[in-house]
């Protein structure tokens, strides 16, 4: 049975951040340099990490999705999803990736006991791809697709964080390719995080936008039950689509009385909130011995302190760390 919060929120999902470094440079998130890396000390151990999962799994966590930075930066991540893989409870084991290190990783990554992947993916077009991300690698991308189709990570669901005046005129080119493939296409509201700040406020694209756009130009969109792993998105189909569209907007749409989810930072903080800065150092607990039912203990009293509800809009305040740092 999941935990429930003081909000009688059941709390079943916990996103596990493996690692802070990143492969890629989106001009929304980070600076070109990139930001102050953790030492490798400061981070978990893979078998750290795999004693919160275990001690969450025992109060009811029962979906795991791992993040980051990119979570395929970070060496032996196969062996630790082998692990996770092992763990009782675990029903649903998913990864969110930029994709371009999956080709030669899927295979092993579905051995290993992975289920299925979130690729992020901001436009379908190269050049645009290396100005968004400043790195040239949409062909890694779609080599990755392609890897993790053919071994089932499936179903796979491409996000896009859509930016006004960066890549809000490819919302429709995205939205028809749910016409003619089984793609899971999710649009995500721009979150005020980041070092580039300077990308929220004006890029900003409310979710009704999103959808009077595509409205306008494909067709309507009727709501749907979503695909497999059914988190903040609403889901939509195109009249005769094969694929499916989803809208993820943490200002427009107050998903905060459904939320079931844990973060887990890859320094050992625990958020119960990606919007709010409450965090527990669960990293001091588990390098002074702490043993299954201390883990426990913390995240259960942990979890008592939730916040009801985000407060973004109330504060569109510049957040100076971005979602690799706090495991986005
Ligand atoms: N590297 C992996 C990836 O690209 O999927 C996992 C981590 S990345 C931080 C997770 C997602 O957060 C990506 O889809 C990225 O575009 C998104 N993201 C980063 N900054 C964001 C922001 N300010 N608002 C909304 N989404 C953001």
């Amino acid at each position: 049975m999941p935990f429930q919060d003081d909000f009688g929120r059941a709390i079943n999902y916990l996103r596990v951040s493996v690692t802070d470094r990143c492969n890629l440079r989106c001009v929304y998130c980070m600076p070109p340099q990139g930001v102050k890396k953790h030492a490798h000390t400061d981070i978990l151990r893979y078998e750290e990490l795999a004693l919160v999962i275990r001690a969450a799994a025992e109060i009811g966590i029962t979906k795991v999705r791992l993040t980051g930075g990119e979570p395929l930066a970070r060496l032996g991540l196969t062996e630790f999803v082998q692990m996770i893989a092992a763990i009782p409870g675990i029903d649903d084991l998913s990864m969110t990736t930029n994709g371009t290190l999956l080709a030669r990783h899927a295979k092993a990554l579905a051995e290993a006991g992975l289920h299925r992947v979130n690729v992020s993916l901001d436009t379908l077009d190269p050049e645009r791809f290396a100005a968004i991300t400043r790195r040239d690698r949409l062909d890694d991308v779609w080599a990755g697709i392609a890897a993790a189709r053919a071994v089932g990570l499936t179903p796979i669901k491409f996000n896009m964080v859509v930016v006004r005046g960066l890549n809000d005129d490819q919302i429709v080119d995205f939205a028809g390719k749910t016409l003619v493939d089984d793609w899971h296409v999710r649009f995500i509201e721009l979150m005020p995080i980041g070092t580039n700040i300077r990308w929220a406020g004006d890029g900003i694209v409310p979710i009704t936008e999103m959808r009077a756009r595509i409205e306008s130009e494909i067709g309507p969109l009727q709501p749907i039950h979503g695909p497999k792993g059914n988190g903040p998105a609403r889901y939509h189909q195109l009249v005769g689509a094969k694929g499916t569209i989803g809208f993820i907007g943490a200002l427009s749409d107050h998903f905060c009385p459904s939320c079931n989810r844990l973060r887990l930072t890859a320094d050992g903080r625990l958020r119960l909130c990606l919007l709010s800065e409450r965090e527990v150092d669960l990293r001091t607990t588990l390098r002074s011995g702490a043993t299954l039912e201390t883990v426990k203990g913390l995240l259960t009293q942990a979890i008592q302190s939730k916040p009801r509800r985000h407060h973004l809009d109330e504060a569109l305040a510049p957040r100076d760390r971005t979602m690799a740092q706090i495991g986005g």
